[in-house]
């Protein structure tokens, strides 16, 4: 904890005093750039990958990435922070970003790891799908690279889930939203996107535009409908 104590002295002194102004300016309101829905995992920092600032992104965090599909007459925690980030905030962007060595994607491929946690495995429920399409469609790789693939694949499926809610549909037909479908390689620091007309997940390049996300096309099916995840990635 002392760590955490004196990183807060040092911001205040550092990082807080030299900007005054950015940040009372920030307390008046937010208007993010983007709604960011990565994983809990400690080494995986949304601000410090893009190198944003406070008041660019309005994150969600939990175990897997995970976006339950919407249930009529239900709400969670995941569901309230999307109605409320695209009807109140009217946020242009959704990136969901999946990463390397995931944790949460070992266990769903794995699920006796989860035997004596009873709440993991029961989050972990709503990515079986995405352990269910890498052993059929990937079930000729080895387990380390289906491990990789599955974090490619969960992203896609969480995506998918994402689309039920109606705050998202409505944001998609209108036009007012793209979505985009992300990876981070925490070995080396890369960002990996889907490409919907490649079907597969690829570098980011520098000069990849903002609106090469997807607005309302289904992302799944590659050109030639095979799926092929990045097993380099
Ligand atoms: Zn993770």
């Amino acid at each position: 904890m002392q760590k955490l104590i004196q990183g807060i002295h040092r911001f205040q002194d550092m990082v807080f005093a030299p900007r005054q102004d950015f940040f009372r300016k920030l307390a008046e309101g937010q208007a993010p750039q983007a709604l960011f829905i990565t994983c809990s995992d400690s080494r995986v920092v949304p601000d410090l990958i893009c190198q944003t600032d406070p008041g660019d992104l309005f994150v969600i965090r939990n175990a897997g990435n995970i976006i339950p599909p919407y249930v009529p007459g239900t709400s969670c925690g995941v569901a309230a922070t999307v109605e409320y980030g695209l009807k109140v905030l009217k946020i242009p962007h959704i990136v969901v970003c999946g990463h390397t060595n995931c944790g949460a994607m070992n266990a769903v491929m794995d699920i006796e790891m989860t035997a004596e946690l009873p709440s993991v495995r029961q989050w972990l429920g709503y990515a079986q799908a995405s352990a269910s399409i890498v052993r059929t469609c990937y079930q000729h790789l080895p387990p380390d690279k289906q491990r990789r693939v599955v974090v490619q694949e969960n992203v896609l499926v969480q995506l998918e889930h994402l689309r039920t809610h109606p705050a998202v549909a409505a944001a998609l037909a209108s036009q007012q939203l793209t979505l985009h479908a992300w990876v981070y390689k925490m070995e080396t620091g890369e960002v990996f996107a889907y490409d919907s007309s490649s079907g597969q997940f690829e570098l980011l390049r520098r000069d990849r535009e903002a609106t090469s996300g997807w607005s309302h096309e289904p992302p799944l099916a590659s050109p030639q409908g095979v799926r092929h995840a990045c097993v380099d990635l």
